[in-house]
């Protein structure tokens, strides 16, 4: 049955005894699929009684709960845009968002409800409202009086169901718009594709508010049925306490490499899993082979971008190619992914040979539909043939194993979470006595990358490195602030004046 709803799609995986558990948290609470589907229609219902225009966008800044992954399947039945921003966000980013995407509803934190609300009524915002992750706050209290019984509207295939933000080189970001569509055929071709099994227990200890833990993962547990052990916030020794009663991991790098620092971690505690995935970063082939080593496990990396759902993945199951066995390669992300067309070209746009680096270009059902009120940027970065330019670089090898080399826009992934220069050059920039600033990304054994800041003092002013990064944790996110910082008296830079970042790296890995 072709469902167009994309929670439609999802319901259709749910068990068929629903008062089975669906989610255990780790704050002791059992959710059923029944209190899913019940937590959810209140929460449409009750969206529906606010006659918002269709597709009214809903932003949502809180902490990791159910009740948001709740508020998600409502904007869904309800044909609402669900809009999630970090909760690392400070006033002038969520301005921005706001401002941007013109939402008819914004969800805060009881906490951050002075601030927000001023910043999103100023911007147009009809409702605002707040949830902790406790249970309280105004909106439950308002979805309580609704029915738990509700009918999903019918969704044409391109409908838009969420909105991502992303950012670019100029540092401002961009709203990646996804439809239901793009994410229930990634949904239901990742279900076959990794293999999902009737048993599987999937620990989610992924933020929320991006396309890794709320569409990969939740997705994927809830269209086919499986039960999740959820956790706030990723803590080591709590993930590997729960291995033994979970089949499916799904985490960035520094997941693992924070796993790989326990020395409880060992074969027999992995015993029962089934599969450990990684993505959004690149995991370090030392980081794949030591899990190898200690748990006999191989980690299957794959690749993705908020624009595109999954794209790549290494194989699952036992692979014809391969005489039988699922050959998982470390440094790889695998192959494009059943229905995705990827190339790599070169600057021209033309068709590179094996091995080649170029720029990676993809197309299917799961490429979004374009970014927010940008009809500039869509038009740079679609191709006249209809393929999205990722922005990173890669090669094809002969057997068709993709390999990502760099970002061409020089993006930082901290602890799977992206950091773009520009933006953060932007707010350096903006502080008294600086004239010029340039960041690079520094591997890091724990975070993958974290940001190097190299800063131009204005003639005649004495900059303290400290002081500029204490300046910036005022303005920005705590992941975005650069973990260095350097004051000096030039910035190398090539023929045509532009800052060789290259030069800046080295300059970096010395220090
Ligand atoms: P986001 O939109 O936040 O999901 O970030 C997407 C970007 O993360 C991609 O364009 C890649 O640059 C990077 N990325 C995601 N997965 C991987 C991976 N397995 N290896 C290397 N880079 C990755």
């Amino acid at each position: 049955m072709n469902h167009t709803n994309l929670y439609s799609a999802l319901r259709q995986g749910f068990p068929a005894d629903l008062t089975q558990t669906a989610i255990e948290t780790d704050q002791g609470l059992a959710y059923s699929w029944s209190d899913l589907e019940r937590g959810s229609a209140m929460l449409a219902n009750w969206l529906e009684s606010l006659s918002l225009p269709p597709a009214s966008r809903i932003a949502v800044q809180t902490e990791k709960s159910v009740e948001v992954l709740m508020l998600y399947l409502a904007c869904l039945r309800c044909g609402h845009v669900f809009l999630p921003l970090n909760p690392a966000y400070q006033q002038t980013e969520i301005a921005y968002f706001v401002a941007n995407a013109e939402p008819a509803l914004v969800v805060c934190t009881p906490a951050n409800f002075g601030w927000v609300s001023k910043v999103a009524f100023q911007a147009g915002t009809r409702y605002v409202v707040t949830l902790d992750d406790q249970r309280g706050g105004s909106l439950l209290e308002r979805a309580a009086h609704h029915s738990d019984v509700h009918t999903p509207v019918i969704s044409q295939s391109d409908d838009l169901a969420a909105i991502i933000y992303t950012s670019g080189t100029t540092g401002r970001s961009k709203g990646a718009m996804l439809t239901h569509h793009n994410l229930s055929s990634n949904a239901l071709m990742l279900k076959a594709y990794w293999d999902w099994h009737d048993d599987d227990v999937l620990i989610h200890a992924l933020p929320i508010f991006h396309v890794h833990g709320l569409f990969v993962a939740i997705h994927g547990a809830l269209i086919n049925g499986s039960k999740m052990l959820w956790h706030s916030r990723f803590d080591a020794e709590r993930v590997l306490a729960d291995l033994p009663r979970a089949t499916l991991l799904m985490g960035v790098p520094t997941f693992y490499t924070r796993l790989l620092a326990l020395p409880g971690l060992n074969a027999q505690v992995c015993a029962g899993m089934r599969l450990f995935i990684s993505g959004s970063a690149p995991m370090l082939v030392d980081t794949f082979e030591s899990w190898q080593q200690r748990t006999g496990h191989t980690v299957l990396e794959r690749y993705g971008m908020s624009e595109t759902v999954m794209l790549t993945s290494n194989p699952c199951t036992a692979d014809e190619r391969f005489g039988g066995a699922s050959k998982r390669i470390g440094g790889s992300v695998g192959f494009p992914l059943p229905g995705v067309s990827l190339r790599i070209v070169d600057d021209q746009g033309l068709p590179l040979a094996c091995g080649e680096v170029g720029s990676i270009q993809v197309k299917g059902p799961n490429v979004f539909a374009g970014y927010w009120r940008m009809p500039e940027k869509n038009a740079q970065e679609f191709t006249a043939d209809g393929y999205f330019i990722t922005g990173d670089m890669g090669t094809l090898d002969e057997l068709g194993y993709v390999r990502i080399v760099g970002r061409s826009k020089d993006l930082i992934i901290s602890g799977g979470l992206n950091v773009y220069p520009a933006e953060i050059e932007e707010a350096l920039n903006n502080l008294p006595g600086v004239a010029e600033s340039a960041v690079v990304a520094l591997p890091h054994a724990d975070f993958g990358e974290v940001g190097f800041a190299f800063v131009l003092a204005r003639a005649g002013v004495e900059l303290q490195p400290d002081h500029l990064l204490a300046a910036l944790k005022t303005k920005l996110a705590n992941f975005k602030v650069p973990k260095h910082c350097r004051v000096v008296t030039e910035l190398p830079r090539n023929a045509m004046g532009k800052v060789q970042k290259n030069v800046l790296r080295e300059l970096a890995s010395k220090s």
